[in-house]
């Protein structure tokens, strides 16, 4: 390959691989003239040169392009990834955590939170902890401790220890005690509206003046339980007066009667969220925290507490919120509309839990390699969903059996067959998956989708024979494959299975399977060719799957 041509090949496979597989012809040129300054006047031949490389390499798939381009140009495939994936400062010992709350089942924001974490802990051959945030007895519920646990074991997410704050409830309240005695904190029992305009007017509250004693008194009948919930907390004195609203005088601790699902009703007193979360920092030793955007304001409280127990702060860096566009992402819309009953489950094809892209048959390694193809950006992301779609193509493809499905049928009866017609063919173009095989006579029927019926078409019913459609018959025409015959997808009526798809969307596309689906199993990917990929859900009597994608 001349030294031209091979910048040229090195720049278009780098466009495409940016691009989802597919380069430009206009994003090479500037390129290549800043390799080359001589370039610029010779653009007009240089189009027809790139133009031919980029329709090579566009019909490669991603793989493939970026195998190439390692040999090619290695370093440009390396700065992609130190763009997205930039190095953080570190020192010998890395320690990082994903914090779930176990309200909720994980969709793929948590997974993005959760894999950021978890890949640079990995990376710099750091520990990994997994921290359930449940510190709030009215939100922690029992059954989602475990499914968090499955859902990152399925992600291929693996941990070193699993950490609960509920299991440092009463270290907490004593330390929470000594901050008290060491006049950090107080007890207000002012309701509610009082704290709020005393936040607003900038103005202290009649406790913030109680002697320690007092408050220690008043914080030992807040433990007996001789408060209800609302009439006592516990509240930091840092300053009423703090242009940050959050620092003045925050509350850390408050009374809650409803049991908590792992420690039931043992304690009456429990912290709030950002005190929790910065004590654990300081159990864990977390050395880095990359966390979303969300939590910017909660930076200043969360360090003051880490100050006020000596704890090292964990470097934190702020991720860009991310979003699949047109789908319900937050957690809270999410668990609104389970608990509403709008959706049917935490794993209904339209939410975008683990759950509900593991039942649409999305592997695991996909959803993995997509999060990291997000990357550490600082802005906000609106991802198409096709992206992920994409990841998990290179994955399933390769493996996937290929079938037929027909939604909305015409039965043509099949005419002038020649006999003893048989054909075999692959359950996959390329691997070695097993063969269906098909023996047709005439008079047997098929069914096709109508919107591939024309009368009088010749078309080719992929992988057994050319036809040409008259009313309600299809004549044998032959069998070779013939250059722009259309292939249309069919089932043979004698040997039909019912089947159900359930689309993105929920909606059920009910339908005909050939026979070889009886074959399958659950969680199964497969192909309905010209369709698209599905997982088998349900193997009863009517066959049910989940749509992937295209
Ligand atoms: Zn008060």
């Amino acid at each position: 390959m001349s030294r031209l041509k091979e910048s040229i090949r090195k720049w278009v496979l780098k466009n495409a691989i940016d691009h989802d597989g597919k380069a430009v012809v206009g994003a090479i040129i500037p390129k290549l003239i800043g390799e080359n300054k001589e370039l610029k006047n010779k653009v007009k031949e240089l189009i027809p040169l790139i133009k031919e490389e980029v329709e090579k390499v566009n019909k490669m798939s991603i793989d493939d392009q970026i195998k190439e381009l390692k040999d090619l140009a290695p370093e440009l495939l390396e700065k992609k990834e130190q763009q997205l994936l930039p190095d953080l400062p570190h020192g010998k010992e890395v320690r990082m955590a994903f914090l779930p709350e176990p309200s909720k089942h994980l969709h793929i924001g948590h997974a993005k939170a959760c894999i950021m974490n978890y890949y640079y802990a990995r990376k710099y051959n750091g520990k990994f902890f997994i921290r359930f945030e449940d510190s709030n007895p009215e939100k922690a519920k029992l059954e989602f401790y475990d499914s968090i646990l499955e859902d990152l074991k399925w992600l291929g997410v693996d941990w070193d220890e699993v950490h609960y704050i509920s299991d440092y409830f009463d270290v907490m309240l004593e330390d929470i005690k000594g901050l008290i005695e060491r006049d950090k904190a107080y007890v207000c029992t002012c309701d509610v509206e009082t704290i709020r305009e005393g936040r607003r007017l900038k103005k202290a509250c009649p406790c913030r003046s109680n002697t320690k004693e007092e408050n220690l008194k008043r914080y030992e009948r807040m433990l007996e339980g001789k408060y209800s919930e609302g009439e006592a907390i516990v509240r930091l004195k840092i300053d009423m007066a703090h242009k940050n609203a959050a620092m003045r005088d925050p509350a850390i601790a408050r009374i809650i009667l409803t049991p908590h699902p792992r420690t039931g009703s043992k304690y009456k007193v429990y912290p709030l969220y950002d005190f929790a979360t910065a004590y654990m920092n300081g159990v864990e030793k977390l050395t880095h925290r990359i966390r979303s955007k969300e939590f910017e304001l909660k930076k200043e409280l969360q360090d003051y507490i880490h100050d006020l127990f000596g704890i090292k702060k964990p470097f934190i860096f702020e991720i860009g919120r991310f979003n699949l566009e047109g789908k319900i992402a937050s957690g809270r819309q999410i668990r609104e509309l389970v608990e509403s009953g709008e959706v049917s489950s935490w794993d209904d094809p339209r939410l975008t839990t683990l759950k509900a892209y593991k039942r649409r048959g999305f592997q695991p390694q996909a959803i993995f390699n997509f999060i990291l193809q997000t990357g550490l950006s600082k802005a906000e992301a609106h991802v198409s969903e096709d992206v992920l779609a994409a990841e998990n193509r290179k994955i399933i493809d390769p493996i996937a059996k290929r079938y037929f499905f027909v939604h909305d049928p015409v039965t043509l009866e099949l005419t002038n067959i020649p006999e003893n017609y048989e054909v075999e063919v692959p359950l996959h173009p390329d691997k070695n998956l097993g063969v269906k095989t098909y023996a047709i006579k005439n008079g047997d029927k098929v069914l096709i989708e109508r919107r591939d019926y024309i009368n009088g078409k010749t078309v080719r019913l992929k992988d057994l024979m050319n036809i040409e459609i008259k009313g309600k018959t299809g004549k044998y025409i032959g069998n070779e494959i013939i250059k722009d015959m259309s292939k249309i997808h069919w089932v043979l009526d004698s040997k039909k299975v019912k089947v159900v798809v359930v689309m993105p969307d929920a909606s059920e596309l009910e339908g005909y399977a050939e026979e070889y689906v009886l074959d399958l199993k659950v969680d199964d990917v497969i192909q309905f060719e010209r369709f698209g990929f599905v997982r088998v859900d349900d193997m009863g009597e009517v066959i049910r799957f989940y749509f992937a994608h295209k």
